[in-house]
């Protein structure tokens, strides 16, 4: 990093393209290779750098990367260096935002929560989610039902995406450390857009004690979580609030949850009052853990666990006459790019006629997209076009976005990923 250099306290330059500032100066915080003039001096990999317009003003300070299309991802538009005390700052902004949204105890009383988000928190390239709860050994095999969830301890699963912040692992750490005071720190940079920068996977423990699982509460539901198996961090948190709006539709429902992952959506639809839930998803690992949180929640009576793939097992349901009151429908992401948008569509068409088809007329249609290609104008105009394709007309009741943890920024459209509709299907 060159500001730990003694020999040269100069930064490097990017000049870019006339124009090209308009959109990061809007909030957007990347250059993308094609909109660079000139390079002033030779930054390393990782390095930091000044961005400059066409008329040599400043724009921002960015981590850079020769090897990615994103050549350069700005992480302040004042402050020059990305040291300790810029994580410090970054990390105490992070947190601020959360006890705005959620309350000064959130983290204190045991919620869940994503603590910094990328781009949308200042910190390029950087997810860490904070897990508060009990810890378990690995897979009790008959899991109690817990008289009170009190939290023992607060353990954090980082994703490190960018190069920049790679590199920056330690002060992350240490920063991290000093502002959440967590028990443990995993990292689970196992994401495949790491590649995208160069980077090969990598994941394990990072610093203190992390348990094989962790009881967490949300919702007033119980689940068990594994910071270093499950997929992704190891939960789900963006659907918090989208989970705990879709059962206000479930009392006396039969619920269909596909891609129900560790069984967010099923667990809080079966404690809301549902008749029967049938949750599918292609992933054992996490069936497993559904079913332990089922037992765990007491509603194990009430929730059958399906292993298949979703569009097969939609035929299925279909040829055996099976009708629901209340279908979710909450997909990994189909388009992981512009490119892959038309087949994506396609993808969500199906799904999403399959799943109205099954449903009893006035039923109600719980449906999400996470990819952020597949903008909302995408989304509703697919949603058109399937209930066209099975003659029936949908109502909106709630427009949905991620929990707000997972801050949108306007300017910054990948922040805007998740998109969620609650419908009646008439
Ligand atoms: N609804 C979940 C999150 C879903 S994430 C929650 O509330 O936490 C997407 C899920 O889709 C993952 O669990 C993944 O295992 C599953 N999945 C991916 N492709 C699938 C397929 N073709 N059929 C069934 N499940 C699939």
């Amino acid at each position: 990093m060159k500001h730990e250099n003694r020999y040269c306290t100069c930064m490097a330059v990017l000049v870019l393209k006339p124009k090209e500032d308009i959109r990061i100066r809007r909030g957007h915080p990347w250059v993308y290779d094609n909109e660079i003039a000139r390079t002033l001096s030779d930054p390393a990999p990782g390095d930091e750098v000044e961005v400059q317009d066409a008329r040599g003003l400043t724009v921002g300070y960015a981590f850079y990367n020769p090897s990615s299309r994103i050549r350069a991802r700005i992480y302040s538009k004042q402050a020059k260096h990305a040291d300790l005390s810029f994580f410090l700052r970054a990390f105490e902004k992070a947190r601020a935002w959360r006890l705005l949204c959620f309350g000064e105890d959130a983290l204190t009383h045991g919620m869940s929560l994503r603590i910094v988000f990328g781009e949308a928190d200042g910190v390029p390239g950087l997810v860490v989610d904070a897990f508060a709860g009990i810890p378990l050994e690995a897979s009790a095999s008959t899991p109690a039902l817990p008289q009170a969830n009190q939290p023992e301890g607060l353990w954090l699963s980082a994703q490190f995406l960018s190069l920049g912040v790679e590199l920056r692992k330690e002060h992350i750490v240490a920063a991290l450390r000093e502002v959440f005071k967590p028990d443990g720190i995993v990292e689970r940079s196992d994401a495949p857009v790491r590649a995208l920068e160069g980077l090969q996977p990598s994941a394990g423990v990072l610093w203190g004690t992390v348990p094989p699982r962790i009881l967490i509460t949300e919702n007033n539901a119980f689940y068990e979580v594994d910071l270093l198996g499950g997929q992704k961090t190891g939960w789900f948190l963006d659907q918090r609030a989208n989970r705990a709006a879709a059962a206000r539709y479930a009392p006396g429902a039969r619920v269909l949850d596909m891609f129900c992952n560790q069984g967010g959506f099923s667990i809080s639809a079966a404690k809301a009052g549902a008749a029967a839930v049938l949750a599918v998803d292609s992933s054992r690992e996490a069936l497993e853990l559904l079913h332990h949180n089922a037992v765990r929640n007491g509603v194990s009576d009430r929730i059958e666990i399906i292993s298949a793939n979703a569009f097969d097992y939609l035929r299925e349901l279909e040829k055996m006459g099976r009708r629901f009151d209340l279908v979710i429908l909450d997909p990994p992401a189909f388009a992981k790019n512009r490119a892959a948008l038309e087949g994506a569509r396609r993808g969500y068409k199906e799904l999403n006629l399959r799943g109205m088809r099954l449903l009893e007329r006035g039923g109600i249609l719980a449906t999400f997209s996470c990819s952020h290609w597949f903008d909302d104008a995408m989304f509703d105009s697919m949603l058109l076009d399937a209930a066209h394709d099975c003659n029936r007309t949908l109502r909106l009741l709630e427009q949905r976005n991620q929990d707000v943890d997972h801050p949108i920024v306007y300017g910054y459209e990948e922040s805007r990923y998740l998109k969620g509709r609650i419908l009646q299907v008439l």
